[in-house]
């Protein structure tokens, strides 16, 4: 079984991939390619903001985000610290400092009163200047922008919401990518929308702030980019990778989402009375970037885990850690906050497989050997 179906996904689409592909290399025009300009297009209209510019990676977007707010030395972005490296590496990158925050166990996204806390300490020590929030759409979900939204605005926050994990999720009808006051993505093959390399963009209703990334991912580019009147950095998304995108957003929002979320509630039938599984809050919608289940402590998560390899059931942990335990985090301050969320679901949480194509069979022999293994243990026990 495959953890994510990438393989399945281009059989089912070969046709009109080899076509688009075919187009692109007929046309020749690798960087720039008209498709490039077209998925921008598309994709602004399906999240719902008036600007998108694609760039080269999700780590890029970010990193182009933060520059065009000028966020540097001496200013503090607040992050939620169970997520992926990037969410946190960039604001460091940038010459920042992050400033982590736990997150909530029912959704795995930041917890506002932690987000609170955490501005007013480091208003208190008077040091750095809190610039943003970097909210994280985790495993598909949308964070709670009500609640976050509502402390950005007193503190004088902005919102960058990494959406890269949550493409296709929503919010009281909006979808993911529109609730930051920039938000980015990324097309990382195992993303909810995926190309077939690295890709990513960044979206905004601004102007100003679009016209500013489209300079600072070509070079500080001015009328063109041998007239360079900013310092920027390349980063572009290749025509092939748009032309891969568009292929794959149209099946996107034909069918894959739906297909994904219908996977997501047989997982949630199955298992939801032996194990803790994922809870959309009312009004809101997954991307399923994953179907991460919690299991009761580590021994529990090792035992399911090893259970499902040996019946060549695939499954990975999203996240061994907090960003406040990597390494290249360890002279962080944390400004008091302590993350006891954080650490329980990083011993207890276990990705399932999951992806459209993902056949009724499979998931079903998922689902079985988790009930078995957990019944069994129970047994044991009792
Ligand atoms: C994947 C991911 C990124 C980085 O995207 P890349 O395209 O791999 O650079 C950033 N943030 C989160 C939450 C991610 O999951």
């Amino acid at each position: 079984m495959q953890f994510r179906n990438l393989k399945k996904q281009y059989e089912v689409l070969k046709q009109k991939m080899d076509e688009a592909i075919g187009q692109v290399l007929e046309a020749s025009s690798y960087i720039s390619g008209r498709q490039v300009a077209e998925l921008e297009e598309e994709l602004a209209r399906y999240v719902g903001v008036k600007h998108c510019i694609t760039c080269a990676n999700g780590t890029d977007a970010l990193t182009l985000a933060l520059m065009a707010w000028g966020i540097g030395k001496g200013d503090a972005v607040f992050v939620p610290d169970f997520t992926f490296f990037s969410s946190a590496e960039t604001v460091a990158y940038a010459g920042a400092t992050p400033v982590f925050t736990d997150i909530l166990e029912d959704t795995f996204n930041m917890d506002p009163e932690s987000l609170e806390r955490a501005v007013q300490a480091v208003l208190a020590e008077g040091k750095l200047k809190p610039r943003a929030v970097v909210t994280v759409d985790l495993f598909g979900l949308p964070a709670d922008y009500d609640r976050i939204r509502r402390i950005a605005d007193q503190y004088g926050l902005y919102i960058l919401e990494d959406a890269a994990q949550g493409f296709g999720g929503s919010y009281d009808g909006k979808r993911a990518g529109s609730f930051g006051d920039i938000a980015t993505t990324s097309f990382f093959p195992a993303k909810p929308l995926g190309c077939y390399g690295d890709g990513g963009a960044v979206f905004t209703d601004c102007d100003e702030w679009a016209s500013l990334l489209r300079s600072l991912r070509i070079h500080g580019k001015g009328s063109d980019k041998y007239d360079n009147v900013r310092i920027g950095m390349n980063s572009r998304l290749d025509t092939l990778q748009a032309a891969v995108l568009q292929v794959k957003l149209e099946a996107f929002r034909a069918y894959e989402l739906q297909d994904t979320d219908r996977i997501a509630s047989r997982y949630a039938e199955g298992l939801k009375d032996c194990v803790k599984v994922p809870s959309v809050p009312s009004g809101y919608g997954s991307g399923w970037a994953q179907y991460s289940i919690l299991l009761r402590d580590e021994k529990e998560r090792a035992e399911v885990q090893a259970y499902l390899k040996e019946h060549d059931v695939p499954t990975m942990i999203y996240y061994q850690k907090g960003m406040h335990q990597q390494t290249a985090f360890q002279e962080c301050s944390l400004y008091g906050e302590h993350f006891p969320v954080t650490e329980q679901v990083c011993r207890r949480v276990l990705a399932l497989p999951l992806s459209p194509y993902l056949t009724e069979e499979e998931q079903q022999k998922v689902i079985r050997l988790i009930r078995e293994k957990i019944s069994g243990s129970k047994e044991e026990h009792a």
